[in-house]
């Protein structure tokens, strides 16, 4: 499989994942093909994605400048036709107190704000392009997992009413009734804003807005070299060449440490992996999610779940490390034990789908969107941490707005700022690999003290 530290960019042999959205969602859009031969244009986007679909539509519908996309395999291959399907007021995987300790209460609001509009961002595109993507009803929960998490959460609802001023309530155990069943549910966190989709049919309706307004997006066509001369970028991809004054860099996750030596090791490509069950029946539906909100949990390795439509289950976490790991069968009971230890009602279920994909994450954990210095005109978004549905969209407006000469002006100063290159980045999957180990022993412990 593909990854991102070994490879040097998804090429042909990569297959498309084993997931539920491309077996529920319509054919894919057209597009114009692999580049073939050497073209000229004004602004090029590498990556087909959120990010990179949603600057295309930007750069054409808002600054009139029609870009073009280079996605090494199909358009939304990346996360963006693979994620849990939440689109939420997220980004990044700060706790707000961390963040409010760190940046001071204004810089956190304004942050929380730009989240804000991030939502409201895709909330309008649905709209204004009648994108038929299953959206379902807002409604997040974040929900206690040992009893002992309920006052946390307590806390921090009163942070999100008092500092971010924002409606959030906490429900307790009896609360949760009806709502989330099951022996993990001890009280929650809602969160008014937030809801679930189809993700591959929104980023489908995203790529044929873009392309309607006159953007063309190639596939099959991964830039596997780059190089400058002047204020010239040469893209190279197998079958053609791009020459380029404007690069929007939009691989996020997939970012190969290969792809350009300034990019390399600024977010780490961590594995994420997703189940869907066979159709619950009514009384599995009873005793488990009777609501269709977004869920997740409070462990120190989260999970994400809801329940889809037509009454399966979507459960997804982290557990592989590395691509040539990632298809090894633990890691799919990994999550079907959790998810039968959350809701025993589920034991013996069958799994239908199975997949993964990777998020990207920066060394303080935040997003960024910048303009690449010591490169010219190159600028690029990403870092979401597997919360980007949502804030994806909407950088990629700010990077049009940047690549079309304007600043993306921001209370979030964090956020156009070059991350941090991880150091050792020989010694990267390690690290993580420490860093689970030291996540499940916490899980475990609280667990155990739990009885
Ligand atoms: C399993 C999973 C579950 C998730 N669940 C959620 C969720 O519920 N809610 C949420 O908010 N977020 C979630 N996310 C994260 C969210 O999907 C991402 O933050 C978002 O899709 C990022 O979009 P993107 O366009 O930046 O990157 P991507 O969609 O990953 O797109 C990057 C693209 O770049 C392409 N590429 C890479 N290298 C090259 C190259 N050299 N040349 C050309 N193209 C290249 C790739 O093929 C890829 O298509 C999840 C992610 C995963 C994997």
């Amino acid at each position: 499989m593909y990854d991102p530290l070994v490879h040097p960019f998804p090429d042909r042999k990569q297959p498309d994942p084993d997931s539920y959205w491309l077996k529920v969602s319509e054919n894919a859009p057209d597009d114009d093909g692999a580049i073939a031969g050497d073209m000229s244009v004004d602004v090029a986007i590498i990556g087909g994605g959120y990010t990179g679909l949603s600057a295309a539509l930007s750069l054409a519908r808002d600054h009139g400048i029609k870009a073009i996309v280079l996605e090494a395999r199909s358009s939304a291959w990346g996360c963006s036709g693979r994620n849990g399907s939440f689109a939420r007021i997220s980004g990044g995987r700060v706790p707000w107190s961390s963040l409010v300790k760190t940046y001071g209460s204004d810089v956190a609001r304004a942050y929380f704000q730009e989240l804000k509009q991030g939502l409201d961002t895709v909330r309008e595109l649905i709209a204004t392009g009648d994108i038929a993507c299953d959206k379902q009803p807002d409604g997040v929960y974040k929900v206690a997992t040992f009893a002992n998490h309920a006052q946390a959460l307590q806390r921090e609802e009163k942070l999100y009413n008092d500092v971010l001023r924002y409606p959030a309530r906490y429900v307790d155990a009896g609360g949760l009734r009806g709502v989330h069943e099951g022996p993990e549910s001890h009280g929650g966190l809602y969160l008014p804003d937030g809801f679930s989709l189809n993700p591959l049919k929104l980023a489908r309706g995203l790529h044929r807005m873009a392309r309607s307004h006159g953007a063309r997006i190639f596939t099959n066509s991964p830039v596997t070299d780059w190089k400058t001369q002047g204020d010239t970028h040469r893209l190279v991809t197998p079958n053609g060449t791009v020459s380029v004054k404007r690069v929007i860099v939009a691989t996020n996750g997939y970012t190969s440490s290969q792809l350009h030596a300034r990019l390399s090791a600024r977010v780490l490509p961590v594995h994420s992996q997703i189940i869907v069950t066979a159709p619950m029946s009514d009384a599995q539906v009873k005793a488990s999610l009777p609501s269709g909100d977004c869920m997740f949990d409070t462990r120190g390795l989260l999970f994400y779940y809801r329940r889809l439509p037509d009454n399966r289950m979507l459960f997804g976490g982290r557990s592989a490390i590395s691509g040539a790991d990632a298809a090894a069968p633990r890691h799919r009971q990994y999550l079907y034990d959790a998810m039968t230890r959350k809701f025993p009602a589920l034991a013996g279920i069958g799994i239908e789908h199975w997949w993964g994909g990777w998020v990207a994450v920066t060394q303080n954990s935040l997003p960024f969107c910048y303009q690449v210095p010591g490169l010219g005109n190159v600028f690029t978004a990403g870092g979401y941490a597997g919360s980007g549905v949502s804030f994806s969209i909407h950088l990629g407006t700010k990077l049009a707005m940047m690549a079309a000469g304007q600043r993306f002006e921001t209370g979030a100063s964090f956020l156009t700022r070059e991350p941090t290159r991880y150091p050792l980045s020989q010694f990267l999957r390690l690290g993580q690999w420490m860093a689970y180990r030291w996540l499940h022993a916490k899980d475990a412990r609280e667990a155990r003290k739990a009885g």
